[in-house]
């Protein structure tokens, strides 16, 4: 593909948050966005040239999208990957289906990682109920059982701290298929966020330390201080050897945990991501610019900071109900998807303040 001139249409498979942000960041470069989602409410519609909504798996709808852009990309990790094989042969997919088939599979997640020389935490396949007892022998106490697809945001886990516990943490789970991977004693965690073009090119923005609770984003702070800024190389030549391995093009993300031992991969995301959040003023270049710029075939954004210190805290539920104090706060730039109604664990908004 050559470059793509201004004026041209990205599509964007996934109607949420982070689609809305890629729009914003396509429009002020000139580009159209056709937003192409499931649920009839879509956020990243709102501010689309154009909105197809039908379901992943309905092949024609995803051919007539296809025929009306000039690149497609995803901001939804769970679209399912057999339609799109069927319109990949008109279409220009970017990042391409094998990134997207492997971050859907936390055991073909891990493997490639491992593969590629990186370290994850000691885990076990859970097929059935019956061998979930053996796969916690192997792993030990205590553990996540995580199911294998379509967990998001600490959904699709459960914890298990002993025997006793772990009909319970099965029922939590819904009894699919999962992992039971080995509770890591982190210091702390942290995401390496980089962006790849066509040309092979690798840009990496500095890595946050990232605070989760309750396995969902809560902050994310640089600089990440001295454990994670001296376990940040190794981790960066993991996230590069996947990109180059996938002849990756977009943004990617992985995140990790800084440990004792060094960084542990926990998993990979095939898009934009929530700890890049800051980058939109905290960066020279936004993560939502370079993937547009990155799927276009335009030269990558310089990656820098713009400030000495900067904090992404996200709005979760019943936080963006605060939003009259929020926009008070001088130093404060908010940032609310127009949700509509908030609920516990739902994203509604984040707030980025820098410091100099
Ligand atoms: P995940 O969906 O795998 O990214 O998990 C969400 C969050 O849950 C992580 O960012 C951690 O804060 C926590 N978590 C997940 N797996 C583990 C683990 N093996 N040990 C300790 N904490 C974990």
């Amino acid at each position: 593909m050559t470059m793509l001139p201004p004026g041209s249409t990205i599509g964007i498979l996934g109607g949420g948050q982070l689609g809305k942000m890629l729009a914003i960041a396509a429009a002020e470069m000139g580009y159209r966005c056709h937003i192409y989602a499931p649920e009839e409410n879509s956020v990243a519609a709102e501010v689309a040239a154009e909105f197809t909504c039908a379901d992943y798996d309905d092949v024609a709808a995803l051919s007539a999208f296809a025929d009306s852009c000039d690149v497609i990309t995803y901001e939804f990790e769970n679209v399912p990957v057999a339609p799109l094989r069927v319109i990949e042969e008109g279409a220009t997919i970017r990042p391409n289906i094998r990134a997207l088939e492997i971050a859907q599979d936390r055991v073909e997640e891990k493997n490639f990682a491992s593969a590629l020389g990186g370290r994850t935490a000691k885990f076990a396949t859970v097929t059935s109920p019956e061998d979930a007892a053996a796969a916690l022998d192997t792993v030990g106490y205590p553990a996540i059982l995580k199911t294998i697809r379509m967990g998001y945001d600490g959904k699709g886990q459960a914890r298990v701290h002993s025997a006793d516990g772990l009909s319970d943490a099965l029922g939590q789970i819904g009894q699919q298929t999962a992992i039971a991977e080995a509770m890591v004693q982190f210091e702390a965690e942290f995401s390496v966020i980089l962006a790849r073009n066509a040309q092979g090119e690798i840009r990496f923005w500095d890595s946050p330390r990232n605070r989760h609770d309750g396995g969902i984003l809560a902050l994310s702070v640089l600089p990440a201080g001295a454990l994670i800024e001296a376990q940040r190389q190794e981790a960066r030549k993991l996230a590069a050897a996947a990109a180059q391995a996938l002849d990756y093009i977009g943004v990617m993300t992985m995140e990790f945990f800084a440990t004792a031992e060094g960084p542990l991969f926990n998993e990979m995301a095939p898009r934009v991501h929530n700890s890049g959040h800051w980058t939109i003023e905290g960066a020279v270049t936004s993560q939502f610019e370079n993937h547009v710029r990155a799927v276009c075939d335009l030269p990558l954004g310089d990656t820098g900071l713009t400030a000495d210190r900067v904090e992404m805290e996200n709005l979760i539920g019943d936080a963006a109900n605060d939003f009259a104090k929020l926009f008070a706060d001088p130093n404060a730039k908010v940032h609310l998807y127009g949700k509509g109604a908030p609920s516990p664990g739902r994203k509604m908004g984040h707030v980025t303040r820098l410091y100099r």
